[in-house]
């Protein structure tokens, strides 16, 4: 398409075909989706407008803008990276590279969250989110949680100073019409795990929600570019055997947690026996696990009784 945008006009649907094809050519997974989905966010407009626009011509600057794009997915770079941004649980939340991508698998650990909290009796509660990133499980309870009618305390805490900025940019933009009383609801501590929370053991959490970290070390070059490549390797990386954040979540979690309060994790699929064996060493009983939509062992759920 380079050559011809002097000669002939190019039409929107060209376009969008030649982004797919080269997409496709650099094996990028889904080049349609993503040919769409970078044509959307230059254009900015939504999947109609996009449909609506298709005999429209292109002009010179969007072939110039959109080649450059291309050319960045190419490389790699992820999706979401580049658009800035991902759905999760129905709420935009913004990402950069400072934060790992939300996935969808995550939300299952997000819904265990509602239906545990919803188990406890009409009351707000308050929750912890260790590990934050883009804040994207805190935040989505927090606003289910509230449209709900219920205003829960959230604190949420990363080990990084840029992640907790990405987290409190998606508080404050996510939580709209809400938004003068959401600084009492939701607060940000930046903390490796327990480090900094020691004052949170007085109160304590009902709900300790986490996605730690749980990649092989040796693993982490196996992964996909897009992962390995772009996204923050503290994310990432559970040490050699993948258990460490779990280690140091079930050993001291009991000091954060109420009586009878939970623990719901994310883990990876082959996680499950592990995890359970140091949530029992911890003290927890009621060990629960849900699969994702893969059929894949993903949220353990256990509970605190003193
Ligand atoms: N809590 C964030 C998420 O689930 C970040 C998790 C992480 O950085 N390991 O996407």
């Amino acid at each position: 398409m380079e050559e011809k945008q002097d000669l002939k006009p190019v039409k929107i649907r060209e376009l969008l075909q030649a982004g797919k094809r080269r997409l496709s050519e650099h094996e990028i997974l889904d080049s349609e989706y993503d040919a769409k989905a970078l044509l959307i966010y230059l254009l900015n407009c939504d999947m109609t407008g996009l449909f609506l626009r298709m005999e429209d011509e292109a002009d010179g600057r969007l072939i110039q803008d959109y080649e450059a794009l291309i050319d960045k997915r190419n490389s790699h770079y992820p999706l979401q990276y580049i658009t800035g941004t991902q759905n999760f649980m129905g709420y935009d939340f913004h990402v950069n590279v400072g934060v790992l991508i939300p996935r969808q698998d995550t939300e299952i650990l997000v819904e265990e969250a509602l239906l545990t909290a919803g188990s406890m009796g009409n009351k707000p509660l308050r929750v912890l989110d260790l590990c934050t990133g883009s804040g994207c499980i805190g935040i989505s309870y927090y606003l289910k949680r509230r449209e709900a009618g219920l205003r829960d305390t959230v604190v949420l805490s990363d080990i990084s100073a840029k992640a907790l900025r990405i987290a409190k940019e998606n508080a404050v933009s996510l939580s709209g019409t809400y938004d003068t009383d959401m600084e009492q609801d939701i607060l940000f501590l930046e903390s490796d795990l327990w480090n900094r929370l020691e004052e949170e053991k007085a109160e304590g959490f009902s709900l300790i929600l986490s996605n730690p970290p749980y990649i092989r070390t040796g693993e982490i070059p196996e992964l996909m570019p897009e992962v390995k490549d772009y996204e923050p390797i503290t994310a990432l990386d559970g040490e050699a055997d993948g258990l460490s954040f779990y280690r140091r979540i079930a050993k001291d979690a009991p000091d954060f947690l109420k009586n009878g309060g939970y623990l719901i994790l994310e883990i990876g699929y082959d996680q499950y026996e592990d995890v359970c064996g140091f949530l029992q060493n911890g003290g927890f009983s009621e060990i629960e696990l849900r699969k994702d939509y893969a059929g894949l062992d993903r949220v353990i759920k256990a509970r605190y009784c003193k």
